[in-house]
């Protein structure tokens, strides 16, 4: 599986909005097989650059800097750094994650800009917008409530929270400015649109050919471009965000959805410039953006598909040179317990509070083996413990406990001689060899739950084979048989944590000490343990969690 040519792999990760602190969904939604997918890559030889930031515009963060009473800049700063601290916490290995308040990425978006209007996919054209006479200023949706046209519900913007139809903001009744509690006018303001309908054959082709797309992704693509595309504004009546790039433009800004996409783009130009990439080439960037020979893979919630497979594709395609999409990885939901996440009704599992008292290893176990690739999975306090205890620490930590104690008590730490194996112990090692070829199979599709599996079914195999071989009692009558066992155990924990390390990286790098391995990123392929290296003692990898009752 080793790759004798490199392939350029982008992973891009989903751009939290950084209004609120992450909470599990976000992590099993799309930054964790994110990054076991980098891992993997890397792991195989393949030049891997993987970006995301912080999304520091948008409407959510205006409205928590109102709520926290300061300013956007520092309410997007703050939840910046702790998404950042997160990241790290949880061992995600990006090249780079950056912000889009940066002015490299102003430079970028505004680039982009220029080019779509050069080409002839950019167009001005005045409309009516909500107004608010008392405080001067246009309205966003959020910012507005009303009577539904279609049931008569108050609510906010342009769906209604209640039959969940769409409507213009102008349709409804009785609408009062959430800011100020006023009368809400409408004011003509001009606009610059993007012509999104120029787009709708070609994309049509592109995602059609797209076979290897999961099902909901394409069908869900596809569902948005048959309603027909409409032009969509670029540009806003708002002072938060990137700068317009064009005369009598000044008092607006660029829409979120419009720049927020273009921050996988100018975040991997920000990686080549600086000091995290280590070749010095500050057009490495054009490997993964302009080289044609380049798969991006983009990791996203379900609600973010159409700005990664229409949006986004239609922005690079106006603008020219650069690559598109090559797979758009979009898991369904994590609930909590049975209900959606939710961060304004506070039904969520924080992940600052889980990793005061749990360790990140388990949770990156436990958010693999229900990823909610094909649909919603839930997370329970329950499954958790059983997680960590049933699998992890009986199935996994026990296999290489019991290697490990059952070395050092018999042969002084030393991994013994292997003569004649048997057919037994030969099975043992050929199951060892396929199971890269299989896991790794799995990771390449972007099947991560049935990776894991892979593995974990290695692991059991391995503890079968110790049960079967009964080392303990073959020492006292024939110890070659003994030695045989044992170096075949040796070998089932070193390469278990090759396969883990995509997984579970410092559990993998504890394996890699334990045969004083000090090399910390490892091949994907088989690690054979020499007879008569001496083995480290290491402290069980995972603990036994008590049961509590959480809810
Ligand atoms: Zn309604």
């Amino acid at each position: 599986m080793l790759k004798n040519n490199p392939e350029n792999i982008l992973v891009c990760v989903a751009w939290p909005y950084v209004n609120g602190e992450p909470h599990l969904g976000h992590i099993a939604g799309n930054n964790l097989p994110a990054d076991i997918f980098a891992r993997f890559h890397r792991m195989v030889g393949n030049n891997v650059l993987m970006v995301s930031g912080s999304d520091q515009h948008g409407t959510p963060v205006t409205i928590r800097a109102k709520e926290e009473n300061t300013s956007p800049e520092k309410i997007a700063d703050k939840y910046h750094k702790i998404w950042s601290k997160t990241f790290q916490e949880l061992d995600f290995s990006f090249d780079l994650y950056t912000k889009t308040g940066t002015e490299n990425h102003k430079e970028i978006v505004q680039k982009l800009f220029i080019s779509l209007n050069e080409n002839g996919y950019l167009e001005e054209k005045y409309s009516e917008q909500p107004y608010s006479e008392k405080s001067q200023m246009f309205l966003s949706d959020r910012y507005i409530v009303g009577d539904c046209p279609h049931c008569n519900s108050r609510t906010k913007g342009d769906q209604c929270d209640s039959c969940g139809k769409d409507f213009e903001p102008i349709e409804l009744k009785n609408l009062k400015s959430t800011i100020d509690d006023s009368e809400v006018t409408f004011k003509n303001t001009k606009h610059i649109y993007l012509k999104l309908p120029e787009f709708q054959k070609s994309l049509n082709e592109w995602i059609t050919s797209k076979s290897y797309w999961r099902s909901a992704v394409k069908n869900q693509s596809l569902g948005f471009l048959s309603k027909g595309l409409i032009e969509r504004a670029i540009t806003r009546d708002i002072d938060w965000g990137v700068e317009v790039p064009l005369k009598n433009y000044e008092e607006k800004r660029i829409y979120v959805w419009f720049e927020a996409v273009i921050g996988y783009l100018s975040a991997s130009i920000e990686w080549a410039k600086s000091s995290n990439n280590l070749s010095q080439n500050k057009e490495l960037w054009k490997e993964w953006w302009i080289n044609p020979e380049s798969k991006h893979f983009y990791f996203q919630g379900k609600d973010n598909i159409p700005f990664h497979t229409i949006i986004l594709p239609a922005i690079l395609m106006g603008a020219g040179e650069y690559n598109l999409p090559y797979d758009v990885v979009a898991n369904e939901y994590l609930n909590f317990s049975g209900k959606q996440f939710s961060k304004s009704e506070n039904w969520a599992v924080w992940v600052s509070d889980f990793l005061k008292e749990y360790d990140s290893e388990s949770l990156r176990y436990y958010l693999s083996s229900i990823m909610p690739e094909s649909s919603d999975s839930d997370f329970t306090w329950d499954s958790f413990f059983d997680s960590n205890n049933n699998e992890l620490v009986a199935t996994f930590g026990n296999l290489v406990n019991r290697i490990q104690s059952l070395i050092k008590s018999n042969f002084n730490n030393v991994v013994p001689q292997n003569k004649n194996l048997d057919e037994i112990d030969n099975n043992m090692i050929t199951d060892i060899k396929k199971s890269f070829e299989s896991t790794g199979n799995f990771l390449e599709k972007r099947q991560f739950r049935n990776g894991l599996k892979e593995i974990m079914n290695l692991a059991k195999l391995g503890n079968r084979y110790i049960d079967q071989k009964e080392p303990w009692s073959t020492v006292k009558t024939n110890s070659q048989l003994a030695s045989n066992t044992l170096w075949v155990g040796a070998n089932l924990i070193s390469n278990l944590g090759v396969l883990i390390a995509p997984y579970l990286p410092k559990t993998s790098v504890k394996i890699s000490g334990m045969f004083n391995i000090k090399d910390n990123a490892p091949e994907w392929k088989y690690r054979e343990v020499k007879a008569g290296i001496l083995i480290e003692n290491i402290e069980p990898l995972f603990k036994k969690i008590e049961k509590e009752n959480k809810s």
